[in-house]
């Protein structure tokens, strides 16, 4: 579908002579195709030319290795600083649970993976750390939302708080902290409502419930194949709601992942967590190196 960027690159140098460093002409051709490359996986289009402008000026003059081709050498220096944007000073997989019951806010637009990727990470949670965890969905206006999480629950043996008719996000958000220090949880997840588009109202429910909870992590969930609307939305909920994390949803599916670098890039916001399938286990620890050697395919 793509062409491979090793072999564009291995295309453009195979035409220029053979030369001790890096020149800055070389460095020019090479630069093009690594932004049409980075826009082809969907990043965007200032992310990109400051991306290329930071990795040509670690290029320009760097002596040749012997043992690889300028192209070789130039995919190198662009997957190092890929990875270098990726990375963030946090370890991404390390969540803040400690002083039981530690509150998880995971906020999102509807459809990206929200409720799924709640369960995810309780499974996780529970099965690599030992913690017990309890779910909550704050979805009042969709019961099917709610279900939805009972259901997940049951099939990964992770507690969810009781439906309760007629409450308030707010009232089932203290009611789950109550449960959560009553039951002895170590974390408990609270599953806000999703909406199609960013609102007044989601914003000033998520904020309320934000504001009783205290969560020690707001992990956004956005759908990783929606390029710049999931960079636009990201910007969004943590301008208003404050985010510490987000994770990146279908990245098994064929998108080039381009959206991970304008994320970080924009936002400053780091990647925790990926989604890989419907399935409970099918989620990872964002790994930089990964989406770095995805995004130069
Ligand atoms: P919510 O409305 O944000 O809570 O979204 P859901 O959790 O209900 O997910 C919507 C759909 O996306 C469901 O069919 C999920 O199985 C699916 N889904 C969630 N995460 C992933 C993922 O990482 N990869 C794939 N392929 N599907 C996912």
């Amino acid at each position: 579908m793509f062409e491979n960027l090793s072999d564009r690159l291995s295309g453009v140098f195979d035409k220029l002579t053979k030369q001790g460093a890096l020149s800055e002409d070389d460095v020019k051709t090479a630069l093009r195709e690594v932004r049409v490359a980075l826009l082809e996986a969907d990043v965007s289009l200032p992310v990109a030319r400051d991306f290329v402008a930071a990795v040509q000026a670690k290029a320009t003059g760097q002596a040749v290795t012997k043992s690889i081709t300028p192209g070789q050498q130039v995919v190198k220096i662009v997957h190092d600083e890929l990875e270098h944007v990726l990375t963030g000073d946090t370890d991404p997989g390390a969540l803040k649970i400690d002083n039981p019951p530690a509150p998880i806010l995971m906020v999102g637009l509807q459809g990206s993976g929200k409720t799924t990727t709640t369960a995810k990470l309780a499974k996780r949670l529970k099965e690599r750390e030992g913690k017990r965890v309890l779910m909550a969905s704050l979805d009042t206006n969709r019961p099917a939302a709610m279900e939805q999480l009972a259901i997940l629950g049951t099939q990964i043996g992770v507690d969810t708080l009781p439906i309760v008719k007629g409450e308030t996000p707010v009232q089932i958000a203290k009611r789950a902290k109550t449960a959560a220090s009553l039951g002895g949880y170590d974390v408990y997840m609270l599953d806000t409502a999703g909406r199609l588009h960013i609102d007044a109202e989601l914003i000033a429910q998520a904020a309320a419930v934000r504001d009783v909870a205290n969560p020690r992590e707001t992990l956004l969930v956005v759908d990783g194949l929606t390029g710049q609307d999931a960079v636009n939305v990201a910007q969004e909920f943590d301008d208003k709601i404050g985010v510490t994390g987000v994770v990146l949803t279908r990245m098994d599916g064929d998108g080039r992942g381009g959206a991970a670098l304008s994320m970080r890039a924009i936002t400053g916001k780091p990647i925790r967590f990926v989604g890989l399938g419907e399935k409970m286990d099918a989620i990872e620890t964002f790994e930089p190196s990964r989406i770095a050697g995805r995004i130069l395919g």
